[in-house]
């Protein structure tokens, strides 16, 4: 049996991530995952992800998305990879509700430069944008666009230019305690490997691998799609469309500025379809392009142009919309992590030094008690 100081199960966004940090603690890694590499069938698929730091959500993950987007522009250099595209971001709906008074909370509160825009403002800076009247937005100047794949990637070359070893195709089935101390990890293939620490980073099938903790984690299928807009494509870029978040008759909708590669991206947040990740409907029907052209052919017209891309992707969401970040109750060797509920990409970095301090050091200075797996039984 081959033995390292470190296995981390899953290589989707956290699991690269905390591989990457315990490569760059001088540990030697192994990263098992169960599909080919930049398949992504978890909730790391569809190529871009939005960061903001005013959290709507959750004012106070405000410092760990700042530390994130500091942490990306590092990776960004030490990868020589263009990662982060920093575009502004518009969070709004009907004045009053969740998400305005959220992101003006999170904005005002934490020092973050902003403003405030009503509809006809939104519409004369953004001719694409036609919200409804009563819409009131923050506009915060820090937040833009992530390329996962990419970053994804960057993760992982730091773990192999650290000679540790990444294996695809490799369904973990079984992890156990080993008799003379650390892990064992066993794979689909009948190979077992030993770790002194255990990541485990499953996305959405992190519940099969700590059943006795029993989280309540709940998937959900979403679709992400690109349009080809009916405008010209460079005016409504990076450098002229922020990312936003609009709330439009109860339901947030959000996109990201148009990507030559990719398309205008305009998406539901929370489609509300929950799924068992090993069945869940993979393609993308009728059915879930016209959920997205109803709010574009009212709100934004010009964009409904072809479908560019799309692609069915996982949130794993917590009753309370955050991330469940722990080391095991009965194993504290191993640590895991679901971070997702729709939002959870931005803080990779940070998310990955979090899960080496766990099962390196056995806690972390990051403020980890609202991630903690026991609160839902409390
Ligand atoms: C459509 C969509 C839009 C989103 N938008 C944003 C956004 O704008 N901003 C943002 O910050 N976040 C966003 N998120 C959330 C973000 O993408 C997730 O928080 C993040 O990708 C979660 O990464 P993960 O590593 O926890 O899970 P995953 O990426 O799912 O990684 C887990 C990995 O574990 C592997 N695995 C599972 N079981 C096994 C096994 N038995 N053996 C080996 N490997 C296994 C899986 O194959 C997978 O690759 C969005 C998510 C989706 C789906």
């Amino acid at each position: 049996m081959e033995t390292f100081d470190a296995i981390v199960v899953g290589l989707g966004a956290h699991g690269s991530a905390a591989a990457a940090a315990l490569a760059r603690r001088g540990q030697r890694v192994l990263g098992l995952e169960r599909f080919g590499r930049g398949e992504a069938f978890g909730s790391s698929g569809g190529w871009s992800r939005m960061i903001r730091i005013a959290h709507f959500e959750h004012p106070w993950l405000v410092p760990l998305a700042t530390a994130s987007w500091d942490r990306w522009l590092d990776l960004e250099r030490e990868s020589a990879t263009g990662l982060l595209t920093r575009t502004g971001g518009l969070y709004g709906g009907p004045g009053g509700s969740a998400i305005v008074a959220g992101a003006r909370d999170s904005a005002a509160g934490h020092g973050l430069a902003h403003e405030v825009l009503d509809a006809a403002e939104i519409h004369r800076r953004w001719p694409i944008l036609q919200p409804a009247d009563d819409t009131v937005a923050i506009l915060e100047e820090r937040a833009g666009t992530i390329r996962i794949d990419r970053a994804i990637e960057a993760q992982l070359g730091i773990v192999e230019e650290a000679g540790g070893q990444l294996g695809f195709d490799r369904r973990v089935v079984d992890w156990r305690p080993a008799t003379g101390g650390g892990f064992e990890v066993e794979t689909a293939d009948g190979q077992v490997a030993g770790g002194e620490h255990l990541v485990l980073a499953a996305g959405p099938w992190t519940a099969e691998f700590v059943p006795d903790l029993e989280l309540p984690l709940v998937v959900e299928r979403e679709v992400p799609m690109w349009f080809r807009p009916t405008v010209e494509p460079a005016t409504v870029g990076a450098d002229r469309l922020p990312i936003w978040v609009l709330r439009d008759e109860g339901t947030a909708y959000y996109g990201i500025p148009y990507d030559p590669e990719l398309g205008l991206k305009v998406s539901i947040h929370h489609w509300g379809t929950f799924a068992d990740p090993d069945t869940v409907e993979r393609a993308v029907g009728p059915a879930d392009i016209e959920r997205v052209r109803a709010f574009m052919r009212t709100r934004m017209p010009a964009a409904n142009g072809p479908l560019a891309n799309a692609k069915v992707c996982l949130y794993t969401n917590t009753p309370d919309e955050t991330f469940v970040i722990d080391r095991h109750p009965a194993a504290p060797g191993v640590a895991f992590a679901s971070a997702c509920s729709g939002h959870g990409f931005k803080f990779a970095p940070v998310i990955g030094e979090i899960l080496a301090d766990l099962v390196t050091d056995g806690s972390t200075s990051w403020p980890i008690e609202p991630f903690r797996a026991d609160r839902f039984a409390r």
